[in-house]
């Protein structure tokens, strides 16, 4: 092995880094990154680096943007933090309103979460909570399809199907329901983009068809699974799954905590399938990786469920 820098040392003698063995970092030591420009980062031995991978999905404005820089340190000179029960402040009141205008027709109000895997867990309590306070307290299942991630915590891991993140929490999970989703990369009806028209909805609408009286929502990748392998499915299942939980009174929850904000093409991916989902995840490029921070988008339907006198414990 490479002589080690002190940096390095210390990394190694503390660190317990994430979704990678400690072991192979003997072989392959932690890079010690001191510098980020733009698309570039530079280690402590000054070799660089370009980031291809955008720091995990995140960095959507390149490394120490001069102008995200300056707004950060103006912002924490002023106000570094407040409570939000009764309380609020400018920044969070404008991102609000920015926000709302860009999002998906209806997602009106929103909801401040900590990461992508918090973010799921409100989506899945406050569909939850709605429909036991709406005259259907049976709705309690959560649909997802093969390939699915939303995320670490218990409740997200729930309703996420790669078998090689969840298999050994099983006995803590309160697993969702899977349900075969599109599989592109080998359509098992032969069909190619020109000619798709999504036949492979037909495993979800059997399953929604039969069990929706038990379902509260299902919750969905817009447009591309990503940890699953960057799979791209059709904006028609979308929009077939739109209709079909419309009439059956399940909330589309749009998982768009990796491809909002641009990745797709659109500023959100669900808007290829021109539809809008009842509650909308996003994080990630929220914050462009500066700090872990998300956002549930819902629309006013769902947030008028949850309007009563403090008393009555919907809040
Ligand atoms: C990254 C990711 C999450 C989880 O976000 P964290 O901030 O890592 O908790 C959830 N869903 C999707 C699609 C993601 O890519």
């Amino acid at each position: 092995m490479e002589i080690l820098s002190n940096l390095q040392k210390k990394d190694l003698k503390h660190i317990f880094h994430p979704c990678s063995q400690m072991k192979d970092y003997e072989q392959l030591p932690p890079i010690v990154i001191t510098k980020g420009d733009g698309l570039y980062v530079e280690d402590e031995f000054g070799n660089k680096y370009m980031d291809c991978v955008s720091s995990w999905w995140v960095n959507l404005f390149g490394h120490c943007n001069p102008r995200i820089n300056k707004v950060i340190k103006e912002q924490v000179d002023k106000l570094e933090h407040i409570i939000f029960a009764n309380f609020s402040h400018e920044a969070a009141i404008e991102l609000g309103e920015r926000l709302t205008k860009v999002a998906p027709e209806g997602l009106n109000k929103l909801i401040f979460t900590d990461n992508g895997s918090s973010s799921t867990e409100v989506s899945i309590k406050l569909s939850f909570q709605y429909h036991a306070q709406t005259g259907n307290p049976q709705k309690k299942k959560f649909v997802s399809i093969d390939g699915a991630y939303h995320g670490e915590t218990i409740g997200a891991l729930g309703v996420g199907n790669m078998d090689r993140f969840t298999d050994v929490y099983k006995p803590l999970i309160r697993e969702g329901v899977k349900v075969k989703g599109p599989n592109c990369f080998e359509c098992e009806y032969g069909k190619t983009r020109d000619c798709c028209e999504a036949e492979c909805f037909e495993h979800m609408e059997k399953h929604l068809n039969e069990h929706g009286n038990e379902i509260a929502g299902v919750i969905i990748e817009s447009m591309v699974q990503g940890v699953a392998g960057m799979r791209i499915y059709s904006p028609i299942y979308l929009k077939k799954l739109r209709e079909l939980t419309l009439k059956l009174n399940i909330h589309l929850i749009a998982d768009e905590i990796a491809m909002g904000f641009g990745r797709t093409g659109k500023m959100f991916a669900i808007e290829h399938a021109g539809v809008s989902p009842d509650i909308m995840c996003v994080g990630k490029g929220l914050t462009a990786g500066y700090f872990p921070m998300s956002i549930v988008l819902i629309t006013d339907k769902l947030y008028e469920a949850f309007y009563a006198d403090y008393s009555e414990g919907k809040s």
